[in-house]
């Protein structure tokens, strides 16, 4: 999964770009739920909110790292 830094500055344009509805807005900044991120695998080849990010704040999860078949397995999850 990815996540959002608190470099955000809650512009909001990565919200609706979600294929999987994974963004929302958090206390302070927005937020990944990481347990629907797929880093876009199974949608798209590039992860849609780093490509609009105006600030660039959505690195990699540390706590989340995933494999690519790991989040593969994630999309047809939550796909049904
Ligand atoms: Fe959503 Fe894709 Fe960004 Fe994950 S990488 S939060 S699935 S837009
Ligand atoms: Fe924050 Fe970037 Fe999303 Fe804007 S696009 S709300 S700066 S994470």
């Amino acid at each position: 999964a990815l996540m959002i830094t608190d470099e955000c500055i809650n512009c909001d344009v990565c919200e609706p770009e979600c294929p999987n509805g994974a963004i929302s807005q958090g206390d302070e900044i927005y937020e990944i739920d990481p347990d629907l991120c797929t880093e876009c695998v199974g949608h798209y080849d590039e992860p849609q909110c780093v490509e609009v990010c105006p600030v660039d704040c959505i690195p990699k999860d540390p706590e989340h790292e995933e494999t690519h078949e790991e989040l593969l397995a994630k999309y047809e999850r939550l796909c049904g």
